[in-house]
């Protein structure tokens, strides 16, 4: 079934340039999520291997650093084109660890190495500047400096993006790095090591340790004190306790923590396009993005025809392992995963939601569930307080554009906000009143290397992409001179 896919993705960690077992044997398995088998057995870091990491990554620290912006960036944009030469092979392997459906993973990948390339064009572009000082006239000279060894620590939804979004500014910065990927999720940055390797990158300068104990691993090398950056991506709740441990050897953090993204149809506007973008905000992933739409506000008038809709496209998703051509809805990544969306539609529709299509969790094997839309949600829904992580559309009507702005921003997060009117005043001045990092503004998609992505509130800290992506990863240093 899985063809010659497997036969070759390394399963070890990847310290120095070297495959090596983890220092104490141990290893875990990785799960086909729309099977439920074991399809591989990877090496389990221990706290000894991430120090040895650490290590291996301080190795490689002076000569990447000392590099020209040019040859950084000429590694990177390699490292791009070798990826999309693989793409096929990177798309169905995150398919069979994450469960997305082929399309998806294939638009992962392209987004996954695009951060390759657009940070290829950035190592060229750290600028710094010089001005005389107002009152003393000497020269204030500024300039940005390798923050040192970055710990990079990503979820399972986006198994290479949300990697290659961290390691691209890191090395187009001069920083060397340690991985620690999602133990549901090795696969796919293991397999990007030879690729990496191929590109040019040095020995030492990209680590990967997987680890089933991640808490023991992260926190020894939060306390390493050659250690200088954390960029962490996944939940608030882990991202509030990597900060408290972040504050204890002052590491600079960067968090791209969860959401709970509203989506707003107005009265006035294009419903079809609104559909469509309802889809992408909603279904990428099957719902398990940090970008997810979460809460639907549709205005009173047009609630009818858009639920109407949403439903039928909804309703048309062919669902089955995300390998076969044709699917659009894969299974969920794991059990909890799937448990939580049962337990949140079951809370929903206890509380009085209508269900206008799916609803019904498939018998097994696979972690399925269906593309499933809710009306009449009332306000003490559990989803519409916690990610739904899930392919479930709840949605609620509103009356004013004040109403809808302040149920919109009624939540401790702000990562992201979509709305969808045909005028544009109304759009630009809704999105200035929206408290989220992030607006799509007729637009179900927001994700772009060039663009800087991340959250306000407790979605996050720092931005990644765009050029701000590569400042979270430089020191500024500025040199006082009289000349
Ligand atoms: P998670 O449970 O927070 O895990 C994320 C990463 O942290 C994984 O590598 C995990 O390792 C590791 N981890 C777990 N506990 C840890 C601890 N005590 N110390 C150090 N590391 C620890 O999140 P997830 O379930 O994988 O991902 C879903 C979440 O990510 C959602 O909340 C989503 O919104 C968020 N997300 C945010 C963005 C964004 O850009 N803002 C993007 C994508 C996802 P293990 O796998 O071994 O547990």
């Amino acid at each position: 079934m899985y063809d010659n896919l497997l036969a070759n993705v390394p399963t070890d960690l990847w310290i120095g340039g070297q495959w090596r077992k983890a220092s104490d044997g141990g290893r875990f398995e990785v799960i086909d999520p729309a099977t439920e088998k074991t399809v591989a057995s990877v090496a389990s870091a221990t706290p000894q291997d991430a120090i040895a990491a650490v290590e291996a990554a301080q190795g490689a620290f002076a000569d990447w650093a000392a590099r020209k912006p040019r040859e950084r960036g000429e590694i990177l944009r390699k490292a791009y084109e070798l990826i999309m030469r693989d793409a096929e092979r990177f798309a169905k392997l995150i398919t069979v660890e994450n469960g997305k459906a082929l399309a998806d993973s294939r638009g992962e990948v392209a987004y996954a190495a695009e951060f390759f390339r657009w940070n290829a064009e950035e190592a060229v572009r750290n600028v710094g500047a010089v001005s005389r000082a107002p009152s003393s006239g000497a020269r204030i000279v500024v300039q940005h400096k390798p923050a040192g060894v970055a710990v990079l620590v990503t979820p399972w939804n986006f198994p290479a993006a949300m990697a290659t979004r961290k390691i691209g500014p890191a090395l187009a910065a001069g920083c060397p790095v340690v991985l620690k990927p999602a133990s549901d999720t090795p696969l796919t940055m293991l397999a990007l090591m030879p690729v990496l390797a191929e590109a040019g990158v040095p020995a030492g300068v990209v680590n990967v340790i997987p680890s089933r104990s991640s808490g023991k691993v992260v926190s020894a090398m939060l306390h390493d004190n050659r250690v200088r950056v954390v960029s962490f991506t996944g939940s608030t709740e882990v991202g509030r306790m990597l900060l408290k441990e972040a504050a204890d050897t002052i590491i600079k953090p960067a968090m791209e923590l969860g959401g709970n993204a509203p989506f707003i149809v107005f009265e006035d506007a294009d419903i079809d396009a609104a559909i469509e973008g309802a889809m992408v905000a909603k279904m990428r992933n099957m719902g398990e993005a940090c970008t997810a739409a979460n809460r639907f506000y549709v205005h009173e008038k047009v609630h009818d025809e858009f639920a109407k809709k949403l439903t039928a496209k909804m309703g048309s998703l062919k669902m089955g392992n995300g390998l076969d051509e044709g699917v659009a809805l894969g299974p969920l990544v794991n059990k909890e995963g799937r448990d939580k969306v049962i337990e949140l539609v079951a809370d929903a529709v206890r509380k009085g939601a209508k269900v206008l299509t799916g609803g019904q969790t498939p018998a097994g094997p696979g972690f399925f569930y269906p593309a499933t839309v809710l009306t009449h949600v009332p306000d003490s829904a559990k989803m519409l307080s916690e990610e739904i992580f899930g392919p479930v559309a709840s949605i609620q009507t509103f009356r004013t554009e004040d109403e809808a702005v302040k149920r919109a921003n009624d939540t401790e997060y702000g990562l992201v906000a979509y709305l969808y009117t045909r005028d544009l005043s109304r759009g630009l001045r809704v999105s200035e009143k929206l408290d989220f990092g992030m607006i799509g503004l007729n637009r179900g998609l927001v994700s772009d290397p060039a663009a800087p992505f991340g959250g306000m509130k407790q979605s996050g800290i720092g931005r990644e992409g765009a050029h701000e992506g590569l400042m979270e990863f430089l020191e500024t240093q500025y040199v006082s001179v009289n000349w």
